[in-house]
């Protein structure tokens, strides 16, 4: 209160969110107009801030622009008219995991996996039947064109199809690069989501509410952080080796704690909508069943969780580290954009 309404701001800012869990290329963002109004500021640092910023911006705006034709020549707001449109906001969640100019290709990866994770999100939620999701998991399973055809529904193949054809583009780019076994590894990751979601539509079809612990074992593969850190991976060939897949894929400590997380504050914040289109039962009604106590109460327990979850991460990035600390710093960016865009 006592203090100069420039500096009020960035108190009031930190209070709102700690720096250590804003996306860095925000918080810098935010820190060049505070910055700027610095009586001992150097203009000459301000001005460089600026042309740096402006021009990644450029870079990503072209990015965008890229991804936006792939997902046009799709056309799959016509062909799957029931899954949102989300590929401005998908490419906004993996602008948050690496920003940097060098990461463009881990960028486009990410934001072409997630977008075809989020058309099987919607897919198994809230449009295919039990019936019909039973051929399309099995299919995925087998990852092949010889399964096309036993595909009960033509948006199904469709989808299919697309999936195929990202597989077949990791497979080709890992080759040239002599780094086949990632391709194997976000193939991995994506069947293991998959069952995910096979669960959860058996759940939801079966009107079956799973423990809390059911069901948080198994949304550590449907928060879809397996998919995205293994496709982000696709992009860092000088750091993410066989070794560092295997790490990845063995779900270690802060793996797990930042899939708990994305999982649960997903959860909190849309599991109302969620159980009004009929999706299984979130972690906050699991919650509630097995503890018998009230949504509110609920809430706060997995806040609670949250936050251990957090003190679980911090620690694994202590030094000296398990993993290379650009694959932790990349988990850690994705649990912030969480934050950032959810809360
Ligand atoms: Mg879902």
């Amino acid at each position: 209160m006592q203090s100069s309404p420039r500096l009020g701001d960035h108190i009031r800012n930190a209070l709102t969110r700690p720096f250590h869990k804003g996306l860095p290329r925000i918080e810098a963002r935010k820190y060049i107009s505070f910055y700027e109004e610095d009586e001992s500021r150097n203009d000459t640092l301000l001005k460089f801030a600026k042309i740096d910023f402006n021009r990644v911006q450029l870079l990503h705006k072209q990015e965008l622009s890229i991804l936006s034709r792939w997902w046009n020549d799709l056309n799959f707001a016509e062909e799957l008219p029931y899954a949102r449109d989300r590929i401005v906001e998908i490419y906004f969640w993996i602008n948050g995991i690496h920003f940097e100019p060098q990461y463009a290709f881990s960028r486009m990866m990410a934001s072409k996996y997630t977008k075809i994770v989020s058309l099987l999100d919607d897919t198994y939620d809230a449009h295919a039947s039990f019936e019909e999701l039973q051929h399309f998991t099995d299919a995925i399973e087998r990852c092949s064109k010889n399964a096309i055809d036993q595909l009960p529904a033509d948006y199904m193949k469709v989808l299919y199809i697309a999936l195929l054809n990202l597989f077949d583009e990791t497979e080709n780019d890992m080759g040239k690069q002599g780094r086949s076994y990632a391709s194997f590894y976000v193939k991995e990751a994506f069947k293991e989501l998959v069952r995910g979601y096979h669960a959860e539509a058996e759940w939801a079809d079966k009107c079956h509410v799973p423990t809390f612990d059911e069901y948080v074992l198994n949304g550590l593969a449907t928060s879809t952080y397996g998919v995205i850190m293994a496709a982000s991976f696709l992009g860092l060939e000088e750091v993410a080796g066989v070794e560092e897949y295997g790490w990845l894929k063995s779900n270690p400590k802060i793996i797990k704690a930042g899939k708990m997380i994305g999982r649960l504050m997903n959860d909190i914040v849309g599991h109302e909508d969620e159980q009004k289109r009929g999706d299984c039962a979130s972690g906050v009604e699991c919650y509630m069943k097995q503890y018998n106590i009230s949504e509110k109460k609920a809430i706060e327990e997995i806040q609670k969780m949250n936050a251990t979850a957090w003190k679980d991460i911090n620690e694994d990035c202590m030094r000296p580290t398990k993993a290379p600390m650009l694959l932790l710093q990349q988990l850690v960016n994705l649990v912030r954009v969480t934050e950032v865009f959810l809360w």
